[in-house]
């Protein structure tokens, strides 16, 4: 049995208007060929595609196509997506016959003047493949689910868990796709498109309404006609022509079931769609002040609005401007994505004491740029061992610790994990552990600073990924759009309500 295996993968932030490059793909690493199962074994969706195969003792003859994966950023450009449909089509043509494909992309990609980037390389997969060949597609759960994704593959397994375990999704996908093969099932998927969107601040799986929406999707995985469920709130600030919350299930054969079971998870959603709304940030000032305040630390400071993770620009002064105006007592940790700002300050040196601007410089509809005076501490960056679930080291181009009073910036030309990753600090000589309050560029992901954290705090603060979805420049999604509009019935305004109609 031969499986083809193809990992790409970025997830876009619309109001983020910096284009994500192939650059920003090769500070991952963009690999074929043997280097794609030497380099991802144990980290992401191919780690776990490997695990799979060899736990099911199955001979497998697995053929790597194309792994590409960049964090979190504005649009990608026509000539990454371009690059990848390239490699997509002719790693498959040169593959030969193959009995299935094992398709891991994010699902929440917008490329230039492309809006639904997955679903034409679905679309490519199967042009090649043929009507016969089952394609399993792995996605964040954060994905966009457009026709063209249904339309073009077998089944679809979304993440379980919001801190992702991409690793998981990996292993759960290929199960699937090797009893598809091996046990001739028939699967078939219902889904329903929810018109709704929100912030991120309940987003979290293991409390609140989503953990009882994916609770309820775990449930009706035992029942053994269903081959899987999955639920998509969408990363929120995803601003493309399908855009919206979904829900799908795949069951071996049973229609009508996979639509009764859709249906139930969407009706589920719209029942939570207020709690999915709440909002726990607090204004800048009283976070910072709060932070200080702590009887210790590590207080992580959630800065949402510029969420790198998120794919913000990772430019926002907002907080950094708040702390040297209340004059912070504590130490900070904060990060920043500048090149021209890293390389300015290395041109400086070491010891060298800067006056420059700081910020603002990507996402310039949000942020002013704010002159600091500071001291460089250290010179560093390339390529580095880091502890994060998609890889084990990354390209932060050059990076350089910037002393601003009592916040200890470092700032990167590359996004790389932003300063939500401890060992990033590490590697320049910085450890986190001793510092009262840390700014995290996520609103949900904060697993790997957990272990020295004392407390979080949200910040309320804007930028491109802003909790309040509200004042958003939202220009492509459908509407009305729950909460931007106010309506009871989610089916009167979805582009697919399902083909059962409503009960009750
Ligand atoms: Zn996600």
């Amino acid at each position: 049995m031969r499986i083809a295996v193809i990992h790409v993968a970025q997830e876009t932030n619309d109001f983020n208007p910096k284009l994500t490059t192939l650059d920003d793909y090769r500070s991952f690493g963009i690999l074929d060929g043997a280097d794609v199962f030497e380099k991802m074994r144990g980290y992401g969706q191919i780690g776990g595609y490997l695990h799979a195969v060899e736990e099911s003792g199955i001979a497998v003859e697995s053929v790597p196509i194309i792994r590409g994966y960049a964090v979190a950023g504005g649009r990608i450009s026509r000539e990454a997506f371009d690059f990848f449909q390239k490699k997509i089509r002719d790693g498959l043509t040169a593959a030969g016959p193959i009995d299935g494909l094992a398709l891991q992309l994010h699902g929440a990609c917008a490329a230039d003047g492309i809006d639904d980037v997955e679903g034409a390389q679905v679309e490519l997969c199967r042009s090649l493949l043929g009507a016969d060949v089952p394609i399993v597609l792995g996605l964040d759960h954060h994905a966009n689910i457009t026709r063209k994704i249904i339309d073009n593959c077998d089944a679809i397994v979304g993440h379980r868990t919001q801190p992702h375990d991409t690793f998981d999704t990996g292993v759960v996908g290929t199960r699937l796709l090797l009893r598809i093969l091996t046990e001739k099932l028939k699967p078939v998927i219902a889904w329903r498109k929810i018109p709704l969107v929100s912030h991120q601040e309940q987003f979290l799986t293991s409390q609140g309404p989503m953990k009882i929406w994916f609770d309820r999707a775990r449930e009706m995985e035992q029942d053994p006609r269903v081959l899987q469920v999955s639920n998509y709130p969408m990363q929120p600030w995803l601003d493309v022509a399908e855009g919206g919350w979904s829900a799908v299930v795949v069951t071996n054969g049973d229609r009508a079931l996979a639509e009764e079971l859709a249906d139930e998870l969407a009706d589920l959603c719209w029942s939570l769609r207020d709690e999915f709304q709440v909002r726990e940030a607090v204004p800048v000032d009283e976070a910072v002040l709060r932070a200080d305040a702590a009887d210790k630390g590590v207080v992580i400071i959630s800065d949402t609005g510029d969420t790198v993770f998120g794919g913000a620009g990772g430019d926002s002064n907002v907080i950094l401007e708040a702390m040297l105006r209340l004059g912070i007592r504590g130490k900070a940790l904060m990060p920043m994505i500048s090149a021209s700002t890293a390389h300015k300050l290395a041109a400086a040196g070491e010891g060298a004491e800067v006056t420059l601007t700081l910020g603002g410089d990507t996402a310039t509809a949000f942020f002013q740029p704010l002159e600091v005076t500071g001291v460089v501490r250290r010179i560093g960056g390339g390529i580095v061992k880091i502890d994060y679930n998609q890889q084990s080291e990354l390209d932060l181009g050059c990076a350089v610790v910037f002393e601003v009073g009592p916040v200890t910036m470092l700032i990167t030309e590359f996004r790389g994990v932003a300063g939500n990753v401890p060992s990033v600090y590490r590697v320049m000589g910085i450890e986190p552990a001793e510092y009262k309050m840390a700014v995290l560029k996520t609103a949900s992901n904060f697993q790997y600073f957990a272990p020295i954290a004392s407390q979080l705090i949200r910040a309320d603060t804007r930028g491109p990924g802003q909790s309040d979805v509200l004042t958003l420049p939202w220009q492509r999604v459908p509407r009305p759009m729950y909460p931007l509009e106010s309506f009871e019935d989610w089916r009167a305004h979805s582009s697919q309500p399902g083909l059962v109609p409503a009960r009750g």
